[in-house]
């Protein structure tokens, strides 16, 4: 995608703080950090959502944002970490090219990141869990 920040990224054509690189994935520091060693994983296709990432190209994601979160983890000071996507204007994804974030967390840094919880009934709990089970069947 000619337009696409992240795909410039994977190009070259923008630089970037590289941690790690294989055939089909990039993970690079996030240039606005939560906490230190914030760092972005991407596949390098450009798809915007997990939706339309193809089989091995999923497994091959998930292999790479475990083994960078592994080096996160061994490597910078952190009380534990959030690994998050925003899918979506509305959820917060501000680069329409997927990517999750692996992002440290310290003792009282501060970061409120969820909001109290909706209160449902049992009928659209119920409601709610059929309609998702029956997607799933498609
Ligand atoms: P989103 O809100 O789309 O989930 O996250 C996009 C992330 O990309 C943000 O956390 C933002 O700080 C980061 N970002 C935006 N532009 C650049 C850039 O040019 N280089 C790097 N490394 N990160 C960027
Ligand atoms: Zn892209």
């Amino acid at each position: 995608m000619e337009d696409c920040l992240f795909c410039k990224i994977v190009a070259g054509n923008i630089p970037c703080y590289k941690v790690y690189e294989d055939e089909r994935t990039l993970a690079f520091l996030d240039i606005n950090p939560i906490n230190k060693g914030h760092t972005l994983v991407i596949p390098k296709v450009h798809v915007s959502k997990i939706s339309e990432l193809s089989d091995d190209g999923l497994v091959a994601f998930f292999r790479a944002l475990q083994k960078v979160t592994r080096a996160v983890e061994g490597s910078v000071r952190l009380d534990g970490l959030n690994l998050f996507v925003n899918q979506g204007e509305v959820a917060g994804q501000v680069v329409p090219h997927f990517h999750c974030h692996i992002s440290p967390r310290l003792k009282g840094d501060g970061l409120r990141m969820w909001i109290p919880s909706l209160k449902l009934s049992e009928e659209e709990f119920v409601d709610t869990m059929v309609k998702i089970k029956m997607a799933l069947k498609d």
